[in-house]
């Protein structure tokens, strides 16, 4: 049997969104993928409650929807901050090199984020008229307070960037209201949907920006070409990913009878029942307390536990987690609890880690971490043992 895939994302696939992928190849330009089209980019807006946003599905993933919203808004004489808490603040920086920009990144260390007021200063001390900024960094597991980072920019007049990449669908982010100038993200993670497509939500503000720039240094990447076809998804300008579209339908079809409300209460509570197991099992975060992400949790190794044996004894139990990355590889796992994720499959991943730990001559009092994971689950008064 394939392994529970609690990787920080892919997340695992709904069986409506795979049957929806594999529904027959349809013309690129028919009615019907045009109508699945549509209902997608809908629905994308309402999971980023926008009224008045424009947006672009494209075949990709996440690091295209970075690239596309940089591409898109930077001046050659663009100042970008870069925001960073981790490894995908740093790969922002990495496409502001390679694009030329002149960037800066504003970094805290692995495992905390960068506090608004820190934003709100480096912006009043030099003129930026980009800000950029990570949701929630897959890395180090560190949730930013991005509506505060939003207002920040928008203080000092520059377009805010947000990578909601671990976080769009599952974690409250309201464009219109906070002032997010491009929300941006892939099908993967939080929205349920497999690997495939990218996703930018532009704001007026934003479409304008480009509007303004002219010729830009992109083809493919160039929102402008993919306008038309993003208001009438029977035009063409490069083909689409046909099925993939059709299972982007069905996962947001899902989040809308799910309800923004009771998914982001659902995702929290997947974070509060992970974070309850893995400290029944004395685990630390690296993550600090105070901005740990509901998506994910990425956990500290105690002495003694080898990262290569420890997953292979989870992966045999059935269930897959992540090593970690760049600096903190062997050092950390990763275990996503996003998209479509259910109380049981987290209970059930919980039960198989304990079955792993004995494996691995750890002991324990069996039966706490999956004890504490169905209590965090019944709700926050049953996890406080009130
Ligand atoms: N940003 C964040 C926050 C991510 O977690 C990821 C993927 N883990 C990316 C960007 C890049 O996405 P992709 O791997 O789909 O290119």
């Amino acid at each position: 049997m394939d392994p529970l895939l609690l990787i920080p994302g892919p997340s695992p696939v709904a069986p409506r969104i795979l049957e929806a992928l594999a529904r027959p190849t349809v013309s690129h330009v028919s009615a019907v993928l045009a109508a699945d089209t549509r209902l997608a980019l809908d629905h994308l807006k309402s999971i980023v409650f926008t009224r008045v946003g424009h947006p672009f599905i494209l075949a990709g993933a996440g690091t295209l929807a970075m690239e596309i919203a940089l591409v898109n808004l930077a001046r050659p004489e663009s100042r970008i901050l870069i925001v960073s808490q981790g490894y995908f603040g740093d790969r922002m920086a990495e496409i502001a090199a390679a694009f030329g920009l002149e960037h800066e990144r504003l970094q805290s260390p692995w495992g905390s984020v960068v506090a608004a007021e820190d934003v709100a200063r480096r912006l009043a001390e030099r003129p930026f008229d980009l800000v950029t900024a990570t949701h929630v960094d897959t890395g180090s597991g560190g949730c930013a307070p991005v509506c505060a980072y939003a207002a920040a920019a928008r203080a000092a007049g520059a377009l805010f960037i947000l990578d909601g990449v671990c976080a769009t669908g599952g974690i409250e982010e309201r464009m219109d209201d906070w002032g997010l100038d491009v929300v941006l993200t892939a099908a993967q993670k939080c929205l349920g949907a497999p690997p495939g497509l990218a996703v930018d939500v532009f704001s007026p503000a934003a479409l304008e920006r480009r509007l303004s720039l002219g010729a830009i240094r992109a083809y493919y990447a160039d929102i402008l070409r993919w306008r038309p076809v993003m208001d009438d998804p029977s035009r063409y300008f490069s083909t689409p990913c046909v099925n993939e579209h059709r299972a982007l339908a069905e996962a947001t079809r899902l989040i809308m009878e799910e309800g923004l409300a009771a998914r982001f209460r659902r995702q929290a509570g997947l974070g509060r029942a992970a974070r309850a197991g893995l400290a029944a099992l004395g685990l630390e975060l690296l993550t600090e307390d105070g901005c740990r992400a509901d998506t994910l949790s990425v956990v500290r190794y105690p002495e003694g536990l080898d990262d290569a044996a420890f997953r292979a004894a989870w992966l045999r139990h059935g269930v897959q987690v992540a090593g970690g990355l760049a600096a903190t590889a062997g050092r950390v796992f990763r275990m996503g609890h996003m998209g479509n994720l259910t109380g049981d499959q987290l209970l059930f991943a919980f039960e198989a880690l304990e079955a792993a730990w004995s494996e691995l001559g750890r002991r324990g009092d069996t039966g706490a971490a999956p004890r504490a994971v169905r209590e965090a689950l019944a709700g926050p008064a049953a996890e406080a043992g009130s």
